[in-house]
């Protein structure tokens, strides 16, 4: 046996058994070694019944006296009532709710190990404990394999599929009997440096701790063998990220000449003054472009900081020395709303800019992409199209994606693959937290905008329920005669596009006949042609349209200074980060703005993100409330996002290890301590990287 052998070969792990376990992704040996416990039980000196403190957690080991589910007087609760006792002859009494299904599990003389918090039920003067966990003892085991559940700290694992935690850990015992050791790649120094203990030491001691092991240690995922395990996870990825980032810098990139024309023509585009944050990030960009090398750079702002001017400045320098850039966007509207935003800063400056999207009729778009290939368009802007193979560019320099959390690496790199490597320069809005953006963005360089454009207040949240939408439309109504514009959005669920757009549709009609039969009200959704979207877009930045209802294609980037309410429908149904992204479209101006969620039905995921939103407009913090309420791995949404998929480590709980992972990763990948300790980490990571990390290896 070794780690690739499928887990079929494990003695008791038939084909129903394998489909649980590959349905969980557990299909070879080194799968199921890295399904970790995720708690541990002591149950060496377990307390008695007698002696079990209300108010404690406590795993207590006794005796099925009676089981039964509970005569009540409402019927149909389902309560399973179970008293237990040991040689101390005390009694215990455990409760669960909706527990029907136990009386097929717990009978009369099973013993069986309780893990819950002790209470004291004062009416009846008895110790209980309700929905406790717990493991039938006795049962059918092997010669040997009874002591792995009694008597020692035990492992305690999230059952899969049927497979209970006990009939896991037999596995992880098995296939532990069954190996070699394990040889260890993780170089030599750092395990000293760090005292790491070996990697078959710490697979086996995460699995079956030794007797001495400190409890506390272990459910916090901090005993040194847990430890090695999440820090070789990180090691190897952020080894992986620092190898990949110096292979990008060694390649040979384009040296813009930044000279007095160059400013003179920053100069003449720029509509205002940029801010103090602004200057340092252009310089920060002016100063890769001027290197010989690719810029790989992520500029990173919250909503409305100011980020597309900066992009502009970085353009001006690229056309400026002869090379073209391109604009990519996450959807179409965003490219519709980038193409008139360019070309109108960019009309003083004489620069062609081209709007290649999908909805493009055929014959336009052979047009559009002869000028590009021709090099006579300077801008090109667009969607994904961009990276279609067919679209070719004369002199490709700069990559402006704007990315947004949507675009994957490997969509970066089909931009990156247009050109001679060009530079790259990637904007986020929604600010990522520290640990995440280590990982996600591992690979480029990070610029900050941290400040927010002068004179801007801070935008008023409110939570309205729809019973009261009739006060938000006079709110809407008193704003609009003052002079201001508004948006109404519909939420987009993705499965049901065609709802939000009928419902954005529903709301068109009643705003415009009934609600605001004085006011023009205009209509936005993603089915609508990239000239009817061009032309409402228009209609509403030039104040003509008053209220845009909208389905989400506005999220993001959309900008009219002059609309000062948001309205979001349906509130409960998105996310907080795309809330934050909507409440971004207003605030734009000095005008105070408002964003009113409002809301139908709310679940209490729901409510603490409306929470959330009304008590705070920073979008660090709400980032990583998001994070927070949605686990790393819903973080992003889709797949494609590049994060990588971690087994033993979690982004959340192991920040500090993964700040400590990747100092030694960059230290160990610019002066590995002898080559062949390099070469041998490089064929490691490139055999494990996509494997591990569903990452794919660059180069
Ligand atoms: P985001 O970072 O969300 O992409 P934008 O680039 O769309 O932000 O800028 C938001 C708004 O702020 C725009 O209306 C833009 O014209 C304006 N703006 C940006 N920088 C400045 C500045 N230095 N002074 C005044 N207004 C600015
Ligand atoms: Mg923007």
């Amino acid at each position: 046996m070794d780690l690739t052998t499928p887990l079929t070969y494990v003695k008791g792990i038939g084909p129903a058994r394998a489909a649980m376990l590959e349905a969980k992704g557990l299909i070879s040996v080194e799968d199921l070694l890295a399904y970790v416990p995720f708690r541990y039980e002591d149950r060496s000196n377990t307390k008695t019944v007698a002696q079990l403190a209300p108010g404690e957690m406590a795993t207590v080991i006794a005796d099925v006296r009676s089981a039964q589910l509970s005569g009540f007087r409402r019927r149909n609760l389902g309560l399973f009532e179970a008293r237990f006792s040991d040689s101390s002859r005390a009694i215990l009494v455990c409760k669960w709710f909706h527990g029907d299904y136990l009386a097929k599990v717990l009978a009369e003389g099973m013993k069986v190990a309780l893990f819950g918090k002790v209470e004291l039920d004062s009416y009846a003067g008895e110790l209980t404990m309700l929905h406790p966990e717990f493991e039938i003892l006795s049962g059918d085991d092997q010669d040997g394999e009874a002591s792995l559940h009694t008597g020692r700290i035990v492992p305690i694992y999230e059952a899969v599929s049927k497979l209970t935690t006990r009939v896991l850990r037999v596995f992880s015992h098995r296939v532990l009997e069954a190996l070699p050791p394990l040889e260890d790649n993780l170089p030599e120094y750092l395990r000293r440096r760090l005292k790491l203990p070996d990697l078959w030491t710490a697979i086996r001691e995460t699995h079956f701790p030794p007797p001495d092991s400190d409890l506390r240690l272990l459910n916090n995922f901090r005993s040194p063998a847990q430890f090695r395990l999440i820090f070789e996870e990180f090691f190897w990825l952020e080894c992986g990220i620092a190898l990949k980032r110096s292979k990008a810098r060694a390649l040979p990139g384009i040296s813009f000449d930044i000279n007095d024309r160059v400013r003179e023509k920053v100069k003449a585009m720029l509509p205002f003054k940029p801010t103090g944050a602004q200057k340092r990030v252009i310089k920060e960009i002016a100063d890769d472009m001027k290197a010989p090398r690719p810029m790989n750079r992520l500029l990173q702002g919250d909503v409305g900081s100011g980020k597309t001017i900066v992009a502009a400045e970085a353009a001006v320098i690229a056309i400026e020395n002869g090379c073209q850039v391109a604009v990519l966007a996450p959807t179409e509207i965003l490219a519709v709303q980038h193409g008139l935003y360019f070309k109108q800063i960019f009309s003083r400056l004489d620069y062609v800019c081209v709007l290649l999207t999908g909805s493009l009729a055929g014959r336009e778009k052979t047009q559009l992409k002869k000028l590009v290939a021709e090099g006579l368009a300077h801008v090109v802007i667009g969607t994904h199209a961009l990276l279609e193979k067919d679209v070719e560019f004369k002199r490709l320099g700069l990559a402006i994606i704007d990315e947004q959390h949507r675009f994957g690496v490997m969509q970066r790199l089909g931009l990156r693959q247009k050109g001679t490597h060009p530079d790259v320069l990637v904007m986020t809005a929604t600010p990522i937290p520290r640990t995440l953006a280590m990982t996600l963005y591992g690979d480029l360089d990070v610029s900050v905008i941290d400040e927010l454009p002068p004179g801007r207040k801070p935008i008023v949240t409110r939570h309205a329920t729809a019973d009261r939408v009739e006060q938000v439309y006079s709110f809407m109504k008193r704003q609009i005669d003052a002079g201001r514009q508004a948006y109404v959005v519909y939420p987009v669920i993705e499965e049901s596009e065609t709802q939000a757009m009928k419902a954005a549709e529903e709301m068109y009609q009643r705003l415009s006949r009934e609600v605001f039969p004085d006011i023009p009200v205009g209509l936005m959704h993603g089915r609508l042609g990239a000239d009817e979207k061009e032309d409402v877009m228009r209609r509403f930045r030039e104040g003509g349209v008053k209220i845009l209802v909208s389905t989400t294609v506005i999220e993001v980037g959309v900008d009219v200074p002059n609309a000062s309410v948001m309205v979001v429908e349906q509130a409960e149904r998105f996310g907080l980060a795309q809330l934050h992204q909507l409440r971004g479209r207003v605030g734009r101006g000095a005008a105070q703005s408002y964003c009113i969620l409002v809301t139908e039905k709310m679940n209490d995921a729901a409510r603490a993100r409306i929470r959330t939103l009304v008590e705070s407009t920073d979008g660090f913090y709400i980032s990583e409330m998001d994070l927070k309420l949605r686990g790393p791995g819903e973080f992003f949404g889709a797949k494609q996002s590049g994060l990588p998929s971690l087994r033993v480590a979690n982004i959340l709980r192991d920040g500090e290890i993964l700040e400590i992972a990747r100092r030694e990763a960059v230290d160990f990948v610019s002066h590995p301590s002898e080559r062949e300790d390099l070469r041998r980490a490089v064929a490691y990571i490139q055999g494990h990287w996509q494997r591990r990390y569903g990452l794919v290896m660059v180069g």
